[in-house]
Order: C-alpha cells, then structure tokens, then sequence
C-alpha cells in the first residue's frame, strides 16, 4: 500500500494554503530545490559542456521517459521526455498520418483541449493533401469510427468536465477498423493506472508539470509503440532525434527508436527538477492513486453538494467516468474561484462557467477537502464573491 502520509510530506505546501490545483500545475517537491542548486553548482557551474557526457545530460530525455513509461504501462526504451506538449501532439500526429497513407480523416472530439485541435489544423493545412478534422460529441465518438478515419486523437480526460473516455475499448474498436490511435495523457498521467502497453494504443503524449510535479514549463513525454518505433516518421526532425548527431550529416537520417522523437537541446535544468519530482513516485502504485483520488473525490461531492446548493456538479456523476479532478458550474464562477483563491483554497476557472478542483492524494487527505467545502460554503451563503474585486478577469484563470 502506498504511504500517502509520507509523500505528503515531499512537498512545499504553502502554509495556510489548500492547494486543489494539481491537475494545473504539482506543487514543488521539497527535494527539487537541492537538485536544482547541485546541478547548477556541481554540473552546469564546474563541468560546463563536460556536462553533457559527464553528468549524462544527453541520456536524460530518456532516462526521464523511462521513470514515466513506469506510471503509464511503457516497456522500458518507448518514452522519451522533451519539447511541449504541443509539439509532442504535431509530431504524434504526424507521425500517424504518415502510416496511414490512403485516408484523410483525423477524428477528436469536442471534449479535447484547444491546443491539440489548434496543432492538428496547423500540420493538416501545411500538408496540404486534403485531409479534415473531424469534431464530435465525446459521446458520438465510437459511432462516427469508420474506414475512412486515419487517425482517432483523443485526450482521455475532458480538461474541463472531468469527463474520461474509455480509453481501452476505444483503441480496440479503432484498431478494427484500421485506425491508428493517439491518447493525450495530460490529465491521466500521474493520476490513473494507464496501461498504453495494455491498451494497445500506437501513441500517447502527455505534459509533466500536471499531475506529476515537474514544475513550470516542465517538458512533456511521448509514447511510440514498439511496433512503430522503428518506422515512425518524426516530422520534426531535429538534429538530436538524428542517428548520429555528432556525425553532422547534411542528411538527416532518424534515429533508433523512440531516440527518433527528440528534437533539439534538451532543458536540462527543468529536467532536473522533473528527476526530483519523479522520485517521489518511486514508492507509489498508481492504483492505490485512482483509489485514494476516488474516495477523496467523493467526499467533495457530497460536501458540496450538501453544503452548496446553488453550484451543480459539471464533472460525471460516476466515479468510473471521471478523472482525477471535479468541476461545479456557477455562472459567478470567476468570482467564486477568486474569493476561494482570496482565502487560501486554490482552485481554477474555465470559461465559461466551470470551478474546478483537482484531486490529488499525493499531498491531499480528507482534512484539505473539509476545509475547502467549509470555506467554499461560507462564500457561497454569504455571497462574499459578489464584490467588484473577484469580478477582474486576470489573463491566467
Ligand atoms: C495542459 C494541456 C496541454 C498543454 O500543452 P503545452 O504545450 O504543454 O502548453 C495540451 N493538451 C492538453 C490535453 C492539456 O491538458
């Protein structure tokens, strides 16, 4: 069983905050900080470009990718850390179409992420070969599969609702019909027991600084197959993804496997930071996580529900359908965010109307949830939000 009594304590927690925004950025584990300053002082200050070979900065992008592959069913040498999410998405995305060379639909959902579809037009308009994006209800997306689908990209967990698609059944209808398959882990990885080994899926990308506390602008992982990893095309074919960077070519010839997705100089300083931050996984089971994130979700729930009448839940009301976070609608909900915020409980707002709490066991137990309904209550029957200074909009909600 995992200890979430001591990971509790490998975190800097504001005192007098309770922090309900996880799911947006994980706070900062205490063991970051001397990580940052050793390999600033001891490796970047003393080896300078030694580093490199000698601090095993170029290896780290998979080093990291493998401590990651752990949390989401990867066999060891099919994850590799680096670049944003976004890019992470243009280049699974490419790399999918590229296998499907006779069909022209890629296939996501209303529920997805904006960047995701912003990415998916981006590459489709600069291919130019006429393919379309395809937009559906979450729930139209198993009946609107068909033979004329390239690509299904989904992101598993709705960033809005909570909403989670059933990830292992929708892969194995898509694979049926021939499709190749992209999941978006920003939401799962560090939160649900992923199996994209189980599920079969050809590709999975995700974000760091989410649920698995790498800090701000942490880079993000990608997951190729190992039936593909030989074959996918990178599309962003930078010189360290190439198969001998050091060679210096002038024709790009793509590396050995997943070494293939990397592109450029790797962020070795929030690299380090990520390496501390996954360390405290080390003694964690990701099913123990989903369990504890359930019964920790629940109890929101029912507190608000009881004790805040006038906030409808926005997320599934089954456990079994939902991620790691919750959301209430309120047509205040800037407001209500901000004087919640003002309190020291922090959740965040999605336009237009949605609060949202993530739910993360690592460094949250029943008396942080206790406290936020409490002060969300008092908020809510004293109409505290309804003062002009919760109502300005800040460019970050
Ligand atoms: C958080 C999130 C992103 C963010 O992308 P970045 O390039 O890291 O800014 C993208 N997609 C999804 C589904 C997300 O939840």
């Amino acid at each position: 069983m995992t200890d979430f009594t001591t990971t509790k304590t490998l975190f800097h927690l504001p005192e007098g905050m309770t922090y309900l925004d996880g799911n947006s950025l994980g706070p900062l584990p205490l063991s970051a900080t001397d990580r940052m300053a050793e390999v600033m002082q001891g490796e970047w200050g003393e080896m300078l470009i030694t580093g490199w070979n000698k601090a095993g900065w170029i290896h780290q992008p998979s080093r990291l990718g493998d401590r990651i592959g752990r949390l989401i069913g990867a066999e060891p040498g099919h994850v590799v850390v680096g670049d944003t999410l976004s890019i992470k998405v243009y280049q699974a995305l490419a790399a999918a179409l590229a296998l499907s060379p006779d069909r022209r639909v890629v296939l996501s959902d209303t529920g997805n992420f904006p960047t995701d579809l912003y990415m998916a037009r981006g590459l489709l308009d600069t291919l130019g070969q006429g393919h379309t994006l395809q937009l559906v209800d979450p729930e139209q997306v198993a009946a609107s599969l068909s033979d004329e689908v390239a690509v299904l990209m989904l992101t598993d967990v709705d960033f809005c609702t909570g909403r989670r698609h059933d990830m292992r059944a929708l892969t194995e209808k898509a694979h049926e019909l021939g499709i190749i398959t992209i999941w978006d882990l920003a939401h799962s990885a560090g939160a649900d027991a992923i199996d994209v080994t189980g599920c079969g899926t050809d590709f999975a990308v995700g974000c760091t600084y989410k649920y698995l506390n790498g800090g701000p602008g942490a880079p993000a992982f990608i997951y190729v197959a190992p039936r593909h990893a030989d074959n996918a095309l990178p599309a962003l074919s930078g010189w360290l993804g190439h198969a001998a960077p050091f060679a210096f070519d002038l024709d790009y010839r793509a590396g050995q496997g997943i070494e293939r997705m990397r592109v450029g100089t790797p962020p070795v300083l929030q690299m380090a930071a990520l390496d501390a931050a996954l360390d405290v996984w080390d003694g964690v089971a990701m099913a123990d996580v989903r369990a504890r994130a359930v019964e920790l979700s629940e109890m929101l729930i029912a507190g608000v529900s009881e004790q805040c009448p006038d906030l409808q839940l926005a997320s599934p009301r089954d456990p079994a359908q939902r991620g790691s976070h919750v959301s209430f609608r309120h047509p205040e909900g800037y407001a209500v965010i901000q004087a919640l915020i003002a309190r020291g409980v922090i959740g965040d707002f999605r336009t237009p109307d949605i609060l949202r709490f993530g739910i993360t066991p690592l460094f949250l137990d029943e008396t942080d949830i206790a406290r936020a309904v409490t002060i969300l209550e008092e908020i809510m029957q004293d109409r505290v939000w309804d003062r002009d200074e919760y109502k300005v909009r800040q460019l970050v909600t």
